[in-house]
């Protein structure tokens, strides 16, 4: 998509807490890591609202004609994994393996792109050994009491800098060592590389090593990967607030003190998502996974909607009453374009053209502002409204209808709507089942016919008649 290549694409940058404008460093390729998930369990709405972001990231940043490589990573060997591997008395990979599995799955159902290269940490273990040797030979790691490699904060003057940390709590904190990947902002100190092995907490999970037997800390899993596969210097880097402190500000101290470089030129940072105003939590009965709102009737795009129709710096509060109206969006969009589709007036208006030639302007315009995806909406829905009355009126010509229907798919690559809509599948029993409904109103039996009807609506589809023949459509609940 080269139409929009003149526009800039303006994004805000955590750490120097401006807006600014994003370009390659090296050639014609943006450089992407986005941290991706950890294969203990499957991933939460929480997890896909950032997910879905960074595709509407992608998709905007080749929408404003660059190219871009994205790397993210699967954190296959933690805590988390390796505490599930040892309970049911499986292998680390033989554990993960469905879980990537549906990982994979969950991001066809929500129609985000594939990255270029989705890399297990287990599969760096070397690189990850090699950063920390020479941060040792720096004197800006060492080895602690419990055997453990630490990383030495107090070397790294400008340790805080994303997450613009006062230093007065940094030097309080830095004579203290902290071996666990996760913990508050109150406990600044040296954090853990390599953990020493401890047959008890990891089992036969283990790596050789020249610091001893023992695993990569989390923090270190993406420096190597986002390293290994991009090089030393990236454009953007894109997680959830959460990972902001301290993993994102571990990597900068892991990845400069390696380089000497800078890192990361561009940080990005997604909100998070509440869900009826409350952090989502099994307890609270407020935790779902893609899965379990499929299981509700509820379709791949319209969840993609929800999670992509607010802006990524805002929080998202979830709700199924929000869901269904994101149903109501998706519904709206579709209709639309289906009704583009069967104009066949064959005089000559120019009326609705520039409405959308208005609204493809106002939706760059809007992107381009740091992704302002409400503004772009909104301008794509006022396009929607003008252009069914002057439908209504009949004064909407084939041709405009053919040049409506190219601006609406070019914004669709961004929202990735439609197209997500045309590919969901239908289960084959059902097209089955419409097959032999159809032979039975050839035969006139009447009765059998409604049986299939019934049967196939009861399974949350629609018999449609479309330009190519009869169909089946997957209701939304709206
Ligand atoms: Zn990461």
């Amino acid at each position: 998509m080269q139409a929009h290549s003149n526009s800039l694409l303006k994004l805000y940058n955590t750490e120097s807490r401006t807006k600014e404008v994003v370009a390659p460093s090296f050639g014609d390729t943006l450089l992407m890591y986005t941290c991706g998930p950890t294969v203990y369990n499957f991933a939460h709405i929480g997890n896909f609202r950032t997910y879905v972001f960074e595709d509407l990231l992608r998709r905007s940043i080749q929408f404003f004609g660059m190219k871009v490589k994205q790397v993210m990573n699967l954190t296959d060997v933690d805590d988390k994994t390796i505490k599930g591997a040892l309970a049911q008395g499986i292998t680390l990979s033989e554990y993960t393996a469905p879980y990537i599995e549906a990982f994979f799955e969950d991001l066809k159902t929500l129609g985000i792109q594939r990255a270029e290269e989705y890399p297990a940490a287990t599969d760096y273990i070397q690189d990850m050994i090699t950063i920390i040797e020479r941060l040792i030979s720096k004197g800006m790691a060492y080895v602690g009491s419990d055997g453990s490699v630490y990383f030495k904060i107090d070397t790294f003057p400008s340790y805080g800098r994303l997450s613009h940390l006062p230093l007065c709590t940094l030097k309080a904190g830095a004579s203290n060592r902290i071996a666990s990947d996760e913990y508050d902002k109150d406990q600044i100190s040296d954090f853990v590389l390599w953990k020493a092995y401890d047959p008890e907490r990891d089992g036969d999970i283990f790596w050789q090593s020249p610091f001893g037997l023992g695993r990569p800390g989390w923090h270190i899993e993406c420096s190597a990967m986002a390293m290994g596969i991009l090089g030393e210097s990236i454009d953007i880097h894109v997680g959830g607030v959460d990972n902001m402190f301290p993993h994102h500000e571990n990597e900068i101290a892991q990845c400069e003190a390696f380089s000497d470089k800078v890192f990361v030129k561009h940080w990005l940072h997604a909100e998070h998502l509440l869900v009826d105003h409350k952090k989502m939590s099994k307890s609270l009965g407020n935790f779902y996974t893609v899965r379990d709102l499929l299981g509700k009737g509820y379709s791949g795009a319209q969840i993609r909607y929800i999670l992509l129709s607010t802006h990524y710096r805002t929080q998202l509060n979830f709700t199924l009453d929000g869901l269904e109206g994101a149903g109501a969006s998706v519904q709206r969009i579709l209709d639309f374009e289906q009704r583009l589709k069967t104009i066949q007036n064959l005089n000559s208006f120019d009326l609705a053209a520039p409405v959308m030639k208005k609204c493809l302007d106002q939706f760059t315009k809007a992107l381009s502002d740091d992704l302002n995806i409400s503004v772009a909406l909104s301008a794509l829905f006022e396009a929607i409204r003008e252009i069914n009355v002057l439908c209504d009126m009949g004064k909407v010509s084939q041709t405009e209808a053919k040049e409506i229907l190219a601006d609406l798919h070019r914004l669709d690559q961004v929202l990735g709507i439609l197209s997500l809509e045309e590919e969901e599948e239908v289960p084959a029993h059902l097209l089955e089942a419409l097959d032999k409904r159809m032979k039975a109103r050839a035969d006139k039996n009447w009765a059998l016919a409604d049986e299939y009807r019934d049967l196939i609506a009861a399974e949350g589809y629609k018999i449609e008649d479309s330009p190519s023949g009869v169909r089946l459509k997957k209701q939304r609940k709206t």
